[in-house]
C-alpha cells in the first residue's frame, strides 16, 4: 500500500527512540543545488528531520564558505549599512541577554563564524573561546580578533567544568549527533552553567506562510528542525531544564526576505517587510512562536 514509504529506511529518533515517522513536507535545496529532499517527523516527540542527510564527506558540495566572510564586511549600500546597524544591535542585545542568565565570565560559543559575537563579549569583559569546523572563518576569528578558536571535534579534550557559558546560534540544526553534542554540554558546563541555543522555529507563523519555501528550513544544511516541544525533551533528557524561551524577532524579516526569492525568485522588500511584521505580532497571542527562538538552559544539579 502507499502508506509504505521509503522513510522505513529513517534512523530512530534521537531525542526520544522512537522509530514511527510520518511524512511532513517536500522540498528541495533552493540556497544552491535545487536538489529535492524531504522532512520527516517523529510521531512521538515531533522531531522533524531532513532525508536523506548528507555524509560527512559530501557536506561540503552544499556549502559556499568564501559567500560568508564577504558579504558581512565589504558592501556599502543602503541594505547593507542597515545590516550591520542591525547585526550591531543584536550582538550587543545577545551579550546583555547572556548577563541576564550569568555572572559567570567564561564563554564558549560553537560554531563562532568570523567570531563577532564573541568579539562583542571580549567589549564586555568575557574570557572567550570559540569553536568552528570551517578553517577560513575560524582563521579570521583567530587573526581579527585574537580569539581562541577550536575544531569542534577538539572540544572533547577540554577540561570538564571550564565554562559558565556555552552559546550556539543557529548551530544546533547542523549537527548530525545531537546526544554527543549535549553530552559535551553537560561536560564542559560548570554546575550552575547555562547554554543559549537560538533555532528557527517550523512552528512560526512565517514558517506555516512559507510552506515549502520557507528559507529557514535550508535543507541539507539543516539536518534537524525543532519545535518546542522536541528541544526541551531533548534538553531534560541531558539534564538541563529550560529556563526561558526568547524571541529572536529580527530573524522573521530576514528569512521573510530570503523566502520571498525562493517562491517568487524576486527580492520582494515589502511583501517580505509585511509577512516578517505579521509573524511578529501573531506570536504574541500565538504561545511565542516567533521565526526563530532562543532556548536558555540551566544545568540542573544531579544528586
Ligand atoms: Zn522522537
Amino acid at each position: 500500500m502507499f502508506h509504505v514509504e521509503h522513510h522505513t529506511h529513517l534512523p530512530d529518533c534521537q531525542i526520544c527512540n522512537g522509530s514511527d515517522f510520518t511524512h511532513y513536507l517536500d522540498l528541495q535545496d533552493y540556497f544552491l543545488t535545487g536538489e529535492p529532499f524531504v522532512i520527516y517527523q517523529c510521531t512521538n516527540c515531533g522531531l522533524l528531520l531532513t532525508y536523506p542527510q548528507p555524509k560527512e564527506q559530501e557536506l561540503s558540495r552544499y556549502y559556499q564558505s568564501e559567500d560568508y566572510i564577504s558579504h558581512s564586511n565589504k558592501q556599502s549600500d543602503f541594505l547593507s549599512r542597515v545590516y550591520q546597524r542591525v547585526r550591531l544591535y543584536t550582538l550587543t542585545r545577545k551579550v546583555q541577554l547572556i548577563q541576564r542568565y550569568s555572572s559567570g565570565k567564561n564563554i564558549l560559543d560553537i560554531g563562532c563564524a568570523t567570531g563577532e559575537f564573541l568579539a562583542r563579549c571580549k567589549d564586555y569583559g568575557f574570557n572567550v573561546t570559540g569553536a568552528e569546523p570551517d578553517k577560513q572563518s575560524g582563521d579570521y576569528a583567530r587573526v581579527n580578533y585574537g580569539i581562541k578558536v577550536y575544531n569542534p571535534l577538539d572540544l572533547s579534550t577540554l577540561e570538564a567544568q571550564s565554562f559558565d557559558v556555552i552559546t550556539q546560534w543557529h548551530v544546533l540544526e547542523h549537527v548530525s549527533d545531537l546526544n554527543s553534542r549535549f553530552s559535551l554540554l553537560q561536560k564542559l558546563l560548570k554546575s550552575d552553567g547555562v547554554c543559549l541555543i537560538a533555532l528557527p522555529n517550523p512552528a512560526s507563523a512565517d514558517a506555516a506562510h512559507y510552506k515549502k519555501f520557507w528559507a529557514a528550513y535550508d535543507v541539507p544544511r539543516h539536518l534537524f528542525h525543532f519545535k518546542q516541544p522536541a528541544i526541551k525533551i531533548l534538553a531534560d533528557k541531558h539534564g538541563f531544564s529550560t529556563i526561558a524561551v526568547l524571541p529572536m524577532k529580527f530573524d522573521a524579516y530576514y528569512i521573510s526576505l530570503l523566502s520571498e526569492k525562493y517562491k517568487t525568485g524576486k527580492s520582494n522588500y515589502l511583501k517580505a517587510f509585511f509577512w516578517g511584521f505579521l509573524s511578529n505580532l501573531k506570536a504574541k497571542t500565538n504561545h511565542g512562536e516567533y521565526s526563530s527562538l532562543i532556548y536558555v538552559l540551566k544545568k540542573q544539579n544531579s544528586s
